[in-house]
């Protein structure tokens, strides 16, 4: 029975009985982590060849010796093999260093210290920056936003992709507003898709600031649940149809599919913007490393192989999403107090919790040995005005680990429901 529809006795003996299951889960002591979006062991695992890899001997790729300095667009074999997975041309990719999070910042540090191509001034030189933070969204995201004293706005998402009757008003009427954050699949947290109305909207919007960028996280590309893959929006062909040629600043990395923290990462875009980006990078470095990429294009061979290791992945991950869903549906769904999507891809569960419990959800959690994200996370200034939503990541954790973490994560949502509602 849904927790609106009882009576005020029936609620105090739910939460007394609540009370003492979570009171016997204490004595377990549990250490259980659902925090971040770690690869497992057992992913880690499938990636184990690559250590081998290129291997002596092996380090020429279309005449280029990957051992010495050069090369800052990245080797070209594995460009093309990125280049088919997100649907453009290779010579519209480079290939940089381990983190598509150190591109990011420098998207933001170049322009904040020189411009982009589009700008009239330094961004640092204007009198007010702006950007839009479609929520709940990627905590790291917003630490970088935050770290370089541009003002974030929060947009909603939804299922779809963000509102963007909200986004076309806001960019069309602030020039202060110089870009947005978008994963736009299989998005963190929510697992959400933008569909290809709410792509062309992107492309196509008014914007009051000439060089508004917008960048295209594309981190779970190929990072499917199911057997299929998602179809990948070629964003600068509708952006440059539109007018908007160098709106679109598209990254992903092999942080999820081979090493994290110990791949390669993927910088799609204009021509110019691309020109942009290496005419800095070219000054604080002489090359990426070469030899790693190349391990890598040996270890993928083609798109394919990119693919079918994915599908590896997908044998490890699913059954954690699966189970996680099965244990929340099982506990929570008579009582009405919780929501979430089973996502397609991707690495997490955003749980809608009853508003103002998301708090003391993580709260309880801890206090018996189950580490979330802090509430707040997902959002700007880890301000989650509502208090309801809780990221959850059950890739780490082994599975019987993920169901006795879910069982905890949905007693404590309860549990906190019962005594607001109390
Ligand atoms: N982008 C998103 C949306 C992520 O969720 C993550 C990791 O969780 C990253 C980027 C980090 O990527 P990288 O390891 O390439 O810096």
């Amino acid at each position: 029975m849904a927790l609106s529809d009882l009576t005020t006795d029936e609620l105090t003996r739910l939460e007394s009985q609540l009370a003492s299951e979570y009171d016997a889960l204490a004595a377990k002591g549990l250490k259980l982590d659902l925090t971040r979006g770690k690869p497992s062991p057992e992913q880690l695992d499938l990636s184990e060849r690559l250590l081998s890899l290129p291997g002596e001997g092996d380090h020429t790729s279309g005449g280029t010796d990957v051992r010495n300095y050069g090369g800052g667009a990245g080797l070209p074999e594995l460009r093309a093999i990125f280049a088919e997975l997100l649907g453009v041309d290779a010579d519209r990719v480079l290939a940089q260093d381990n983190a598509s999070l150190s591109i990011m910042y420098d998207l933001l540090t170049f322009s904040m210290l020189f411009g982009t191509p589009d700008s009239e001034r330094p961004w640092k030189d204007e009198p007010q920056l702006r950007w839009l933070c479609p929520v709940p969204g990627y905590d790291r995201h917003f630490g970088i936003t935050e770290a370089l004293g541009i003002e974030m706005i929060p947009v909603p998402m939804g299922p779809n992709g963000p509102d963007m009757d909200e986004v076309e008003r806001l960019v069309a009427e602030d020039p202060s507003i110089k870009g947005m954050w978008c994963v736009p699949i299989f998005s963190n947290p929510t697992g959400a898709v933008y569909d290809d109305h709410t792509v062309s909207r992107l492309a196509r919007m008014v914007t009051a600031a000439p060089d508004f960028r917008v960048i295209w996280d594309n981190a779970y590309v190929v990072h499917t649940l199911t057997n299929d893959f998602p179809k990948v929006p070629d964003v600068d062909t509708v952006a440059a149809e539109a007018g908007h040629p160098n709106r679109f600043l598209q990254v992903c990395s092999t942080s999820k599919i081979t090493f994290a923290g110990a791949g390669v990462s993927f910088l799609s875009s204009s021509k110019a913007n691309l020109d942009w980006y290496l005419g800095h990078t070219g000054v604080r470095s002489i090359g990426p490393n070469k030899v790693n990429q190349l391990a890598h294009a040996r270890f993928f061979g083609d798109a394919d192989g990119v693919r079918e290791h994915m599908l590896r992945h997908r044998e490890s991950v699913a059954p954690k999403f699966e189970t996680a869903n099965a244990v929340l549906t099982s506990r929570l769904d008579e009582y009405g107090i919780a929501s979430w999507a089973m996502p397609e891809g991707g690495y997490f569960i955003d749980l809608e919790v009853v508003d103002g419990t998301a708090t003391e959800t993580v709260r309880l959690a801890k206090e018996v040995g189950v580490a979330l994200t802090p509430a707040g996370s997902a959002y700007p200034y880890g301000n989650d005005p509502d208090d309801r939503h809780i990221r959850l990541a059950p890739t780490l954790p082994p599975l019987a680990e993920v169901e006795a973490a879910m069982d905890v994560v949905a007693l404590c949502a309860l549990l906190a429901a019962c005594r607001a509602a109390g």
